[in-house]
């Protein structure tokens, strides 16, 4: 590992990466490089996770094709010194902020997007002007292999380097001396991360999980409610980090809502999702096991199903659900999806804020007053009314978590600020030079409090 840290900051030492130019010709790059890879990635996402092409395209390679784009448009502007102002006791200066390149950053990846999640946050270091290190899923292995490949034709070694490998690996790499670790993955992992990266005191980005609610509130447009939760759940067969883990439905509602919800599911995955192209698989037999423990069979409302060769597991309602069932004691992280009735919003405002704070929240409703309520009274990383998942989908918005869900925020500009070091300078005149501040300083405290008050 000490090698190739050294050759990455021999080649960060060359200054090449602090070049404009140099950063946009790398994007470039990579954007001919995904271009090129297009149908493998397609064809990998497909074996590891049974994706369809519209999701493999829309969530991730498209995803970062926009996203190699707006980053390219918008870099000149983003990396200029920014001036600011100068306090008028630091009078003769001029004072800028610089966005400095942490330098050699190491970028882990899960492996539910595992394109997405491991390309999206490299666009924002190569913007920002760092080497980098990628560590793709060992869980999606085809996805892996193109990644690998792609970056290998593409790009010199000591520049962008992939590494392969499972825990032992990640855990030599976060032990490393890396300037910046940015963790996309489970909350268990991301603290095993932080303390990793304390020891050496590097700072990190960790994107992680947990359960993110769901609340239909009595006012909501119910149908409209069901489908774009349904959309939102089953998506990439329920492995979304920002997928609506539980649904808190008024209880006047519930059971339309929930037959709306099957109504959805029919319409789009069809009477058996075994058979449709457009319905994921679960990532691997461990993880597939993991998931047939949550659902019970006495409160299965609809699906259930499964086959373990095939990794299946029918898109699934769970009704009658309390917080003592083991569905609700983890993330799912799974095409199952519980659901919990109310009466007043308190009480559920009173089981959200008890928790961890969640990745996201969804609320669907239609009273103004509602919405203000839990916005004012929940905390979560980010969030929709009356949608799911969409605020991941712009660059406008920084998409991460808060507190137990993760620290920090990027995408679009966020991406570029968050593997840049804000430096502060002061450029002084030599000039004048103020005699106030240095000793002795007989006299001079009144003059001091002329200027600080
Ligand atoms: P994970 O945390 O299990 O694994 C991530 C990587 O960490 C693995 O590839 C592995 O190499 C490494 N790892 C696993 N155990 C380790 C250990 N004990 N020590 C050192 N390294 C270890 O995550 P996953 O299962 O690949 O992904 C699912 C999780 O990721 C979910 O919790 C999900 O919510 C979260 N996630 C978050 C986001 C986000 O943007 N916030 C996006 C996608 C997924």
């Amino acid at each position: 590992m000490m090698d190739l840290l050294n050759q990455h900051r021999r080649f960060y030492q060359t200054l090449k990466t602090k070049s404009l130019d140099f950063r946009l010709k790398q994007l470039l790059t990579l954007r001919t490089a995904i271009k090129k890879y297009e149908k493998d990635i397609i064809v990998a996402l497909e074996q590891d996770l049974g994706k369809h092409e519209f999701e493999a395209y829309t969530n991730e390679v498209g995803f970062t094709l926009d996203s190699i784009g707006y980053t390219m448009k918008h870099l000149k502007k983003w990396a200029k010194d920014q001036r600011v102002k100068t306090p008028i006791h630091q009078f003769g200066s001029k004072s800028f902020i610089q966005f400095e390149p942490y330098g050699t950053v190491l970028i882990i990846a899960p492996f539910n997007y595992p394109f997405q999640l491991l390309i999206e946050p490299l666009i924002g270091a190569i913007a920002a002007g760092n080497t980098v290190v990628l560590k793709p899923s060992e869980y999606t292995v085809h996805t892996e292999a193109v990644i690998l490949k792609m970056m290998d034709e593409f790009f010199e070694k000591d520049y962008i380097t992939v590494i392969t490998g499972g825990r032992e690996m990640t855990t030599e790499l976060i032990n490393s001396k890396f300037d910046y670790i940015f963790f996309t993955g489970s909350v268990n992992v991301g603290k095993v991360v932080m303390k990793a990266a304390a020891e050496n005191l590097i700072p990190v980005t960790l994107e992680l999980g947990g359960k993110s609610p769901t609340i239909v509130d009595k006012s909501a447009k119910v149908d409209l409610a069901a489908k774009r939760i349904a959309w939102g759940k089953f998506l990439n067969a329920g492995q979304t980090c920002i997928a609506p883990d539980y649904v808190y439905v008024h209880q006047s509602i519930e059971p339309l809502f929930k037959e709306k919800l099957k109504t959805y599911i029919h319409e789009f995955y069809g009477h058996d999702p075994k058979e449709s192209v457009d319905y994921g698989h679960i990532v691997t037999k461990r993880h597939h096991n993991r998931l047939i423990d949550l659902i019970h069979p006495e409160k299965i409302y609809s699906g259930g199903s499964h086959d373990h060769e095939k990794l299946y597991i029918e898109p699934t309602i769970l009704e009658n659900v309390t917080w003592s069932d083991p569905v609700m004691g983890e993330e799912i992280f799974g095409p199952i999806l519980p659901i919990l009735k109310f009466e007043n919003l308190d009480e559920v405002i009173d089981m959200i804020t008890s928790r961890d704070k969640p990745l996201a929240l969804y609320l669907f409703a239609e009273d103004k007053s509602v919405q203000d309520k839990i916005l004012k009274s929940t905390s979560f990383g980010g969030g929709a009314i009356n949608d799911t998942i969409s605020h991941v989908a712009s660059p406008y918005l920084p998409f991460g978590g808060v507190g137990p869900s993760g620290m920090g925020g990027y995408h679009g500009k966020y991406s570029f600020e968050v593997f840049s070091h804000r430096r502060s300078l002061i450029k002084k005149s030599t000039k004048i030079d103020m005699k106030l501040i240095y000793p002795p300083y007989k006299d001079k405290v009144k003059l001091a409090k002329l200027f600080m008050k």
